[in-house]
């Protein structure tokens, strides 16, 4: 547990993203072991909180290491640069290799230290419900069609009776106006 500055943005429901950690930095030149080069040299990777027992006794020159507070959210990164940059000429150092142990576990998805996204249960969870929507959906959705298919045909079957209708009055008429002939026909004989 460790405690953290009050911050506007605090939420009781969410652990912040964060936390210490241990940073490593083998092959660090022995003369740079100090708290003032530290600072310098970890100060855009996060905050920096105290060298341990080793490092502050100087009695391990292989490597120096540190505890230090960094963002879970965003990426740690793996080097840092130390030296000069110059406008107009290269610069000029080397990369330093940062190792980083005892990261804290955290869930983006949840905001709460403990367990990682790919742990996470509550995601598992949404994702399986989403899941069952999406299918619930397209279930609706091919009942609805089923629905409007059946509403097609019936329309369909109007429609030909109504041909038909059609085609037997027009036969119907077309009988008359034979029939009217013919008795024209036989008063004329
Ligand atoms: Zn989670």
């Amino acid at each position: 547990m460790w405690l953290q500055k009050w911050s506007p943005n605090f939420k009781p429901e969410e652990d912040l993203p964060v936390a210490p950690t241990w940073v490593l930095r083998s092959g660090l030149p022995f003369h740079m072991h100090t708290w003032n080069y530290v600072k310098q040299i970890l100060s855009s990777v996060g905050t920096p909180l105290v060298l341990d027992a080793a490092s502050y006794g100087r009695t391990r020159p292989s490597m120096s290491k540190i505890r230090m507070e960094v963002n879970l959210l965003k990426p740690l990164s793996e080097s840092v640069f130390i030296g000069q940059e110059y406008d107009d000429s290269p610069p000029d150092g080397y990369t330093q290799k940062l190792e980083y142990e005892g990261i804290p576990k955290y869930c983006k998805h949840c905001r709460k230290l403990g367990h990682n996204v790919i742990e996470c249960r509550a995601l598992e969870k949404k994702i399986a419900t989403n899941a069952e929507e999406v299918q619930d959906k397209s279930k609706e959705h091919q009942t609805k069609n089923k629905a409007t298919g059946k509403k097609e045909d019936h329309n369909n079957k109007i429609e030909k009776m109504r041909l038909i209708l059609r085609r037997i009055r027009n036969q119907q008429r077309v009988n008359t106006l034979y029939r009217q002939k013919l008795k024209i026909l036989r008063r004329k004989r």
